[in-house]
């Protein structure tokens, strides 16, 4: 008797693993495939930007490896594999460098999103690292011991160059930080809540370096012990390696060469459908009505939704509001935006590093905070006032 084409899952991050557990609750029979182009090692991404911190390499954040994954989720993984192709049509994968076909009676992206490159030139680019997945951290590991690191050039103030900051000062490291921008975190956080978050970690020992962008990264003549950063106000840094922190894109290209509707994630319905039958997304590469949510709490209750319409139980997804925690230990923050077209104003009530900005409409509803320091103990009581993302 042939088997049932099965369920495929492209990507094993926390959206495709986790959306196969959460599938397997509710279908332990049909049969259901994993495909990464990575080792298929579990772990969680969060925690790569506090490996320092908590003193764990690549192996001590691995939770499972594909095997184990495989057998917990009576599942097919297949590792080191590229999606290259999809027929939604003859609903068939074609993988990169082989020439069988992969049938499918639903298909799901959990593609993730990739690291932007910001153009650089200089002769040491080979110094330039970035950190998105557990075998990026892996590298950077080896090659911090093997450089003997104690100075380390961070470009881009954001979220994962500010978490990387606190990470490696905490390592006992130097860190620089460059953003073209004026202050840190500037898509998500309020000015003065900025420059707390900043003090915080120039306290630590961080130097900012807001304005120019970073041009060049080369060795210095004669030597390759350290490199010389060069910045666009022609300013010089010296370190020892660069880690590049510019932000992530979803990826999207697979989805888009397959003909599936894409904007700047895979666009999708609130059942995490996109415009090709029984084709799904979720996590860092989906655009859910509107939302390209690149964190955890989002992936979760689209697993959680999805889980059960692939098991036959349509269901859509809500996001309640998900304030997000940044993980910079020397100014704790939490920040919940208000959405892209919210209409209303920041007020902010400032004692040094505790700051506390509230965005709220001329009726006075509150649409979104952004917490330092103490005033992080208000996140409960101001969450329970913020509309959901998406009801
Ligand atoms: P990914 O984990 O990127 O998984 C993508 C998968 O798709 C991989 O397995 C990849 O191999 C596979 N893949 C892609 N294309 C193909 C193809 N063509 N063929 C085969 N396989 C393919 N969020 C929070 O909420 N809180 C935090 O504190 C937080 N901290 C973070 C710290 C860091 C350093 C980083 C980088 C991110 C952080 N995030 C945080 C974001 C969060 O980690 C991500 O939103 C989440 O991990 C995304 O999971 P994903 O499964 O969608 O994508």
């Amino acid at each position: 008797e042939a088997q049932p084409a099965p369920v495929v899952i492209i990507g094993t991050g926390l959206a495709g693993y986790g959306l196969a557990r959460e599938f397997r609750k509710h279908d332990s029979d049909t049969p259901l495939l994993l495909i990464t182009e990575d080792d298929g090692r579990a772990y969680s991404k969060p925690m790569l930007s506090t490996g320092y911190t908590k003193n764990a390499d690549a192996a001590a954040l691995t939770q499972s490896d594909a095997g184990t994954m495989a057998a917990n989720l009576d599942a097919s993984i297949w590792t080191m594999t590229r999606v290259q192709a999809v027929d939604t049509a003859r609903k068939v994968l074609r993988l990169a460098d082989r020439e069988t076909e992969v049938h499918y009676t639903a298909l799901v992206f959990a593609t993730g999103a990739s690291v932007i490159r910001p153009p650089l030139g200089g002769n040491a680019l080979e110094r330039v690292y970035s950190v998105n997945d557990l075998m990026d951290y892996d590298d950077f590991r080896t090659a911090m011991e093997r450089l003997a690191v104690k100075r380390v050039a961070i470009i881009g103030g954001g979220l994962i160059g500010c978490e990387f900051a606190n990470d490696l000062l905490n390592g006992g490291f130097e860190a620089d930080v460059i953003d073209p921008l004026q202050h840190c975190l500037p898509t998500l956080l309020p000015e003065p809540c900025a420059r707390a978050l900043q003090a915080g970690l120039e306290a630590k020992g961080a130097r900012f370096h807001f304005g120019p962008l970073v041009t060049e990264v080369n060795y210095p003549a004669g030597s390759t012990d350290t490199v010389q950063v060069s910045l666009s106000d022609g300013s010089m840094l010296d370190a020892d390696i660069v880690v590049s922190a510019v932000g992530v894109r979803p990826n999207i290209e697979l989805a888009k060469s397959a003909g599936i509707a894409v904007n700047r994630g895979i666009v999708t319905d609130r059942l995490l459908k996109t415009s090709a039958p029984d084709v799904y997304a979720l996590g860092d590469c989906a655009e859910v009505e509107g939302h390209v949510l690149v964190y955890v709490a989002p992936l979760m209750a689209a697993a959680r939704a999805l889980g059960k319409t692939l098991a036959g139980e349509p269901t859509t997804v809500s996001y309640p509001a998900m304030p997000v925690t940044i993980k910079v230990p020397a100014c704790p923050t939490v920040v919940a935006p208000p959405a892209e077209d919210a209409e209303g104003e920041w007020q902010f009530s400032l004692d040094g590093t505790n700051t506390q900005g509230e965005y709220r409409n001329e009726a006075g509803d509150l649409l979104g905070f952004a917490l330092t320091g103490e005033a992080t103990k208000q996140k409960m009581a101001l969450q329970k006032q913020l509309p959901p993302i998406m009801a």
